[in-house]
This record gives structure tokens, sequence and C-alpha cells, in this order.
């Protein structure tokens, strides 16, 4: 990207830019030229471009730089809007994950301020601040983060692609709370869960990404997998920290990959539900993990119960601890 800013500079030096933007200017020495300040209100010339340098400098106002702080300056645009408005082709590769990052801050943010997230969030039994913070849960209300993003420079086809908005340009998550997915450092997607009657569950476009906090479990002997975010925190919270979280009872590659990477056992601790689903998609992820030499047992939850509405309904790490030693392969 340095090389092309170079280039673009190269190939439009500023005083070019500046007469065809109608400014004038005189000669004041070999490689100088003055005029009026387009940057702001004044008789008396005290804009200096320097020809050789190709940079500005004006005494009135004290500021100065290259072609593009000219542009930012006298558009109020960003270093990245100021690129793309200049030359759209240069414009700098964006990064998914720096987005993703952005968003996920702002949602973050919003948390703290919005008391139906907070309320939301008490009543699935989560208030430890600390493994929020840890966790980087955040709120979406929906209808902020598309002018958030616009002012750090993303454009809306950027936000568009990653799925941050629809075609209409609103918020895509909208009164959910937030989870960002990472693999390594990397955010690689936030999942909303919805705090109203909208569908409950939410992905960005693209991939889940392996198993949640895989890196935080990955040595340990014995890993309980579980199938809610909500589960995974309540869990953490009760102190339980070999957890970690499939998204979903059906395991993609790379998580059915991760957990078969060394001998260990996994406590499958999917949801218990009415139809029985929850119980079968435990049972034949079991059968899969011992054809590939990995010792599973299935917990059995109490009927209509996950590990989140065990802990909200009384629930204790007693508790679930003897339910972990009762499980059966
Ligand atoms: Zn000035």
């Amino acid at each position: 990207m340095g090389e092309d800013v170079e280039t673009l500079k190269r190939r439009l030096p500023l005083l070019d830019y500046l007469r065809q933007h109608n400014w004038t200017g005189h000669p004041a020495s070999r490689s100088e030229f003055v005029g009026l300040c387009p940057l702001h209100e004044e008789t008396r010339p005290s804009f200096y471009v320097n020809t050789r340098k190709d940079v500005f400098y004006c005494h009135g106002c004290g500021r100065g730089g290259d072609l593009i702080r000219f542009v930012q300056l006298s558009r109020g645009l960003s270093f990245r809007q100021s690129l793309a408005c200049l030359d759209p082709e240069i414009a700098p590769e964006v990064d998914s994950s720096a987005v993703l990052k952005e968003a996920a801050t702002f949602y973050q943010q919003q948390l703290d301020r919005r008391l139906e997230a907070l309320d939301y969030l008490h009543r699935r039994g989560v208030h430890d601040v600390a493994l929020l913070r840890e966790l980087g849960i955040g709120y979406a209300p929906g209808g902020a983060l598309r002018r958030y993003l616009t002012a750090q420079g993303y454009s809306f086809d950027v936000l568009r692609r990653l799925g941050l908005i629809n075609a209409r340009g609103a918020d895509a998550l909208y009164q959910r709370i937030m989870f960002p997915l990472r693999q390594g450092e990397h955010i690689v997607n936030l999942y909303g869960r919805s705090i109203g009657s909208a569908f409950a569950h939410r992905f960005l476009p693209g991939s889940k990404g392996g198993l949640y906090a895989w890196e935080k479990v990955r040595n340990c002997s014995e890993v309980i997998l579980v199938e809610g975010l909500f589960d995974y925190t309540v869990l953490r919270q009760a102190g339980f920290s070999n957890v970690t979280c499939s998204l979903g009872t059906h395991l993609n590659d790379t998580q059915f990959g991760q957990l078969c990477e060394g001998q260990r056992t996994v406590y499958v601790t999917f949801d218990v539900d009415e139809n029985q689903s929850g119980q079968q998609a435990a049972e034949q992820l079991a059968q899969r993990l011992v054809v590939h030499g990995i010792s599973a047992r299935h917990v059995l939850l109490p009927e209509g119960h996950d590990p989140n509405s065990f802990f909200v309904q009384g629930g204790n790490a007693h508790q679930f601890q003897s339910l972990l030693e009762a499980a059966q392969p």
C-alpha cells in the first residue's frame, strides 16, 4: 500500500491537484508557490506549496503535509477515505478481521449502556463481569453500527460483503447479545443471540471457525463440549475451565478434527430436548469420536434442560460435577 501511495503522489503532484481545484499560487522561490490557504479564511497569502518535496504548509493555520493529508483536511475524510476518493483502485485491501474487531468493540461499548441487554444476561444467569470482558461479549442494539464504521472509513460495500449490514443498509445484528468468534488472535465471525422474538441464532456469513476458545482447552485430557455459548458461559462462571462449544450440534470438520488432536475424554453435554434431537446428536457424535480413538461420555442433564437452564434454575457446580461423573460411554 505504501508503494501505491507513492505512485499515486508521483502521478498526481500536490500542486496539480490544487490547481485542478482552482487554487492560484504565485512563485515564491525556486521550488515554492504561495497563495491563499484553502483550509482557512484569510486575505494575505500564507499557504506555501513546496514542489520539490511535494508538500504544503500554511503559516496562518499551522497545518501542513502531503497530498493525502490535504485531502483529509480539506474534505474531512480519513486517510483511507482520502485514498479511495483520489483513486478508488488503490484503496487499501480491507482486512475483514480488523473490521469485525471494530464492530465487536462497538458492540462491547453498548453493553453497559443498555438495560435490556443487561437484563437479558441476568435472566440467562450471566453475572461475572470479568468473564464478560474476557469473552468480549457485547450488545448489538441495531441501527447504529453502520454510522460508526462508516466514520472509521469503511465503505458500504465492505460492510455489506461482511454481512454487517443488509442490502437496505440496516444493521444485520439487531437487539442481539454478541459473542466474537476467534481463531487465534483474529475474529472470524460474530454470533448474535436475539433477546427478543427474532430468530434466536444468527451468524454473519462465512465460517463459524473451529471450536470456541479451543486454545484454552486443547491440552486438557478431559474436555466438556456444549452446543451453546450461554452453556459455555455459565459453566466457565461456575468454575469449569475445561469447556468448549461447537455452536450447534453439528460439528464442522475443523471442530471434529480438534477434538481428535490428542488423547482425551470428551464429555458431550448437549441439550436434552423433548424431541430427542440433542440426545441423538450427542450419541452420534460420541460414536464418531470412539471410532477415531477418542474416549467419549454422554452427559445426561435432567429432562428439558441444557447446561444454561440447569444453572439458571439453581443447579450448582457440585451437582454438575456429579452429572459428569455419572456420564456413560
Ligand atoms: Zn491555513
